[in-house]
């Protein structure tokens, strides 16, 4: 059955389109979320049958329309920086429907201050075309090299810049998509409509559980690097950062960085001076009048919280940080690389958010049970968080955590990871927050997706059967399945 699939598809498209290669199945089993498992090459998943590349979006239609007549799994591929299991492959019949040659900048409009692009453009690749005539896509995951416009909108990505700019949800203007049976969908590109619910947001973050991108135009911002401030502090503890966050936020101000990061987090990023205390970091850009009343904002708010400030840290420093921030595809390797060596070290993050009043509470009854509670806690070599992405009415919590792993490399997950996801997950769904800030679901929290929506699982839930009925749109994501727990506990 599988030679005759991979015969169907090579008709279908050409040979070349169509790729069994045994290294390039095996990577694309799964992504970052068992990476060391898969570095060691014990991954416990079966190998898809084929990876195939379209070439446009009648190809994508046919391929579709085919796997849903034959109810063959089929999971969307673009940059491969997936970290929640949205790339890996929970069925023994499965493709990959990858972007690699849906890769053209179509348009670059600045009087309409918009841009498309084929859902395998990186983003980096738009971005530099973008900045060479003094604009931005205001974008800036720190994935950017690597990560591809499909993913990007398909995981409702946001990036450092947030506060600004907004997450990817703010930027999309149209789309194009294609269903499981076939159909092409085109969202045209208005500046505002009321026509009805706003159906992109159907397929913002659908995590290929729906329907394939195809192409996307995103809002552009013109861009002024010569502008740019930056602003750091040592703080007493991550409350008082907070409040700082809140303070700037609700007084209208809108920096393109606002963060603040625990004791723990800060000596892992800010270790050349954060001298054993909290870290609260800002960034101001725009226009020069902007930017004036933004640091204007930010040091009215660091007045307002001063005795939780210990000392103003020289500027360039935080510039500096924030250069070497991204991680390139070599960075990306190097890691699987270090996974070779004999003994592993572990870093992994959740991230959460709530309202202002919330997030200190989520965050302490989080640290305090992983301490009481975690059986391998002895294991863990840094436990922590920061807060990056602010909002007029709340904030996210980026929770950090690295351990030492003292267990076969297949049973990482379920040993460290795992039981670790579970406590920050069930103590945010505990107080009304969402277990799921911008990684998307996957697979290693879709155990979880009718607590985190309740009530209104109902309308997810429907579209799936309206748009997938046959259920070949990446089994597992998002969607709980009974069948996959055997590959999470
Ligand atoms: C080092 C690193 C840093 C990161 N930093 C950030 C960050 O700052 N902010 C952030 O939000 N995320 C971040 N991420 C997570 C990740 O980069 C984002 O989720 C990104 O949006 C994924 O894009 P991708 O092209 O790599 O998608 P992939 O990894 O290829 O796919 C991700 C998901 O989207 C689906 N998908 C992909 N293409 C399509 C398509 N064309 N149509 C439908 N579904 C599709 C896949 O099936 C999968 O479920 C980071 C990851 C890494 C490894």
């Amino acid at each position: 059955m599988k030679e005759d699939l991979i015969e169907v598809l090579k008709a279908m498209l050409t040979p070349d389109q169509v790729n069994t290669g045994t290294e390039d199945l095996y990577d694309a089993a799964a992504d970052r979320y068992k990476k060391y498992a898969k570095a060691r090459k014990v991954l416990d998943v079966p190998i898809p049958v084929a990876i195939v590349y379209p070439k446009n979006t009648e190809e994508v239609a046919k391929i579709l329309s085919y796997c849903n007549e034959e109810k063959i799994n089929v999971i969307a591929r673009g940059g491969k920086t997936a970290t929640e299991g949205g790339l890996e492959n929970w069925k023994e019949t499965t493709i990959i429907l990858d972007a690699l040659y849906l890769d053209k900048i179509l348009k670059i409009d600045p009087y309409n201050m918009q841009a498309t692009v084929e859902a395998g453009v990186a983003l980096q690749d738009l971005e530099d075309e973008l900045r060479k005539i003094g604009y931005t896509t205001g974008h800036s995951p720190q994935s950017k090299p690597v990560a591809k416009f499909g993913g990007l909108v398909a995981t409702r990505s946001i990036g450092q810049f947030s506060t600004l700019y907004g997450g990817i949800e703010d930027m999309v203007v149209g789309l194009e998509c294609v269903f499981p049976n076939g159909h092409v969908s085109r969202i045209k590109n208005v500046s505002r409509r009321a026509g009805g619910p706003d159906i992109r947001h159907i397929v913002i973050g659908n995590e290929g559980t729906l329907c394939y991108i195809t192409e996307v135009t995103v809002k552009i911002f013109k861009y002024f690097p010569e502008n740019n401030r930056f602003f750091g502090y040592l703080i007493k503890d991550v409350e008082t950062g907070i409040k700082i966050l809140r303070e700037v936020m609700v007084n209208g101000y809108r920096p393109s960085v606002a963060r603040t990061y625990s004791e723990e987090d800060a000596a892992q990023h800010f270790y050349h001076f954060y001298e054993n205390k909290c870290v609260l970091i800002f960034m101001a850009e725009g226009r020069e009048n902007i930017v004036e009343a933004t640091s204007q904002g930010i040091h009215e708010a660091v007045e307002k919280f001063k005795d939780g400030i210990v000392k103003e840290v020289d500027s360039s420093l935080i510039e500096n940080w924030f250069n070497h921030l991204n991680w390139s595809q070599k960075d990306i390797d190097d890691e699987v690389e270090g996974m070779l060596e004999n003994d592993y070290h572990a870093g992994f993050t959740t991230e959460i958010s709530s309202d202002w009043e919330t997030i200190p509470k989520i965050y302490n009854n989080v640290i305090e049970r992983i301490r009481k509670e975690f059986p391998r806690a002895h294991d863990l070599t840094m436990l922590g968080g920061h807060s990056s992405h602010s909002y007029i009415n709340g904030t996210n919590m980026y929770f950090v955590y690295n351990y030492e792993i003292h267990c076969a490399p297949e049973d990482e997950m379920r040993i460290y990871h795992h039981p670790l996801q579970t406590i920050i997950v069930e103590e945010t769904l505990k107080l009304g927050g969402s277990m799921c800030h911008h990684h998307g679901i996957g697979k290693y929290r879709s155990e979880w997706t009718k607590d985190e929506h309740g009530s209104a699982y109902f309308m997810l839930e429907k579209l799936k059967e309206a748009y997938d009925p046959n259920g070949i749109m990446n089994f597992g994501t998002i969607f709980p399945q009974e069948e996959g727990m055997k590959y999470i506990k």
